[in-house]
């Protein structure tokens, strides 16, 4: 179903009189919430809670979680029965920086538009224009956005090939920028393929990981056709880093070989602690590849839909596009919404913060329909299948306060 015609068909749905019921109720004395979300399915991974219940927010933060929540006792109530409400999407590989970069898009439309409150920057940026994106994108997006900071001082600026010319790799620029600042930078990105390093891809991962290790944070290595074997590749990487793009066609670098196996190199790296993230993109979501992976017990480490300006008319769309491809292959919902939560969180080390609905943390959710019908979802190889449910956006929520408002 096309995003208007459900939001038409959503008319006659209980939530849509959210406006008309949603004016604060007038009690004696003063509510303890500020809003109270009632009547929808809650999975959260993270508690390992799936039921009906009421989440109640106060302050930006959620308050509590449990059913039978009087509605009285907030300010505003929203009924969302027929809704799955969910730990704030994160979404693990975007492209910002619209109108800069050749690959960035308007965050807001794609992500907190589209069900997703975090988006991380996956190198869009280097250290020579990273002030630039702090100022233009994350200042003032809805969506909360993160970065990994390219190695590449140009970052994503031209399509030409970031790394091609090795003076680009500078250790100093990108640590300079990382420790200035600390607090949007979450890892290091850098891309492994011919066309964009040449043969600098092993420099570059070698440098980004000696600044990932002075700041403790994460690489996220991109890999495709590179000119370093991948294996040799993932040697290099620490637990906790990130390859990204990994379930692309079997013998491309990914997970899967030539030989429609889990790569032992690939399961190597898994066992050390490296992360397997899928990046869709246009070049980078086999069904194939994660169908095998899936058979082998190899799932992706957490699901990121690489939106960029050649992905967002398709085959990526969005997250929850990826993500119901995901539910397609036959992955379970509660493990879907895992890997969009949780484990993204945890592998940018904000587990603390994000990617749950614990009592405390910041009232980041996202609130979607799981709606039936055939759905023509298409993957990078342009193998279409038909999908009989789909994850749609309903609204989102950043610190308790609800978009599209
Ligand atoms: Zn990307």
């Amino acid at each position: 179903m096309k995003r208007r015609e459900f939001l038409r068909r959503s008319m006659a749905f209980p939530l849509l009189g959210l406006r008309a019921q949603n004016r604060p109720q007038v009690v004696a004395g003063q509510p303890e919430f500020d809003l109270l979300l009632t009547g929808a399915r809650v999975i959260d991974p993270s508690q390992s809670l799936d039921r009906n219940t009421d989440v109640a927010i106060s302050g930006g933060r959620v308050a509590v979680i449990e059913s039978g929540v009087a509605p009285q006792r907030a300010k505003r109530h929203l009924d969302l029965r027929g809704c799955l409400v969910t730990p704030g999407l994160i979404d693990l590989h975007v492209h910002g920086f619209r109108g800069v970069s050749q690959a960035g898009v308007d965050l807001d439309t794609y992500c907190i538009g589209r069900g997703v409150t975090t988006a991380v920057d996956a190198g869009t940026s280097g250290a020579d224009s990273f002030a630039g994106f702090r100022r233009q994108v994350i200042a003032p997006s809805t969506t909360r956005v993160l970065a990994f900071l390219n190695i590449s001082r140009i970052g994503l600026i031209s399509s030409l090939g970031e790394l091609v010319d090795r003076r680009m790799i500078d250790r100093e620029a990108a640590l300079q920028c990382c420790l200035e600042h600390a607090d949007a930078i979450v890892g290091i990105k850098v891309r492994c393929s011919s066309f964009y390093s040449g043969p600098n891809d092993l420099e570059a991962v070698r440098t980004a990981r000696s600044v990932g290790e002075a700041i403790g944070k994460p690489l996220m290595v991109h890999v495709g056709w590179p000119h370093t074997p991948a294996e040799q590749l993932f040697e290099e990487l620490r637990p906790g880093d990130i390859v990204t793009h990994a379930f692309r066609g079997a013998g491309e670098g990914g997970v899967i070989g030539a030989d429609g196996r889990v790569s032992e190199h690939v399961r190597r790296a898994a066992k050390r602690g490296v992360l397997f993230d899928l990046g869709h993109g246009s070049g980078s979501f086999s069904f194939a590849a994660v169908e095998a992976a899936l058979k082998q017990d190899f799932p992706p480490s957490s699901i990121s839909s690489d939106i960029h300006s050649a992905s967002v008319l398709g085959p990526a769309f969005d997250m929850l596009t990826t993500m119901s491809k995901l539910l397609m292959l036959g992955m379970p919902l509660a493990s879907v919404i895992e890997r969009s939560t949780s484990l993204p969180a945890h592998a940018i080390q904000r587990g603390h913060t994000l990617g749950s609905l614990a009592p405390g943390r910041p009232a980041d959710a996202s609130v979607l329909q799981l709606v039936s019908g055939k759905f023509f979802l298409t993957d990078s190889k342009r193998e279409s299948r038909v999908a009989s449910e789909k994850l749609v956006a309903v609204l989102a929520l950043r610190d308790g306060k609800v978009h599209a408002e």
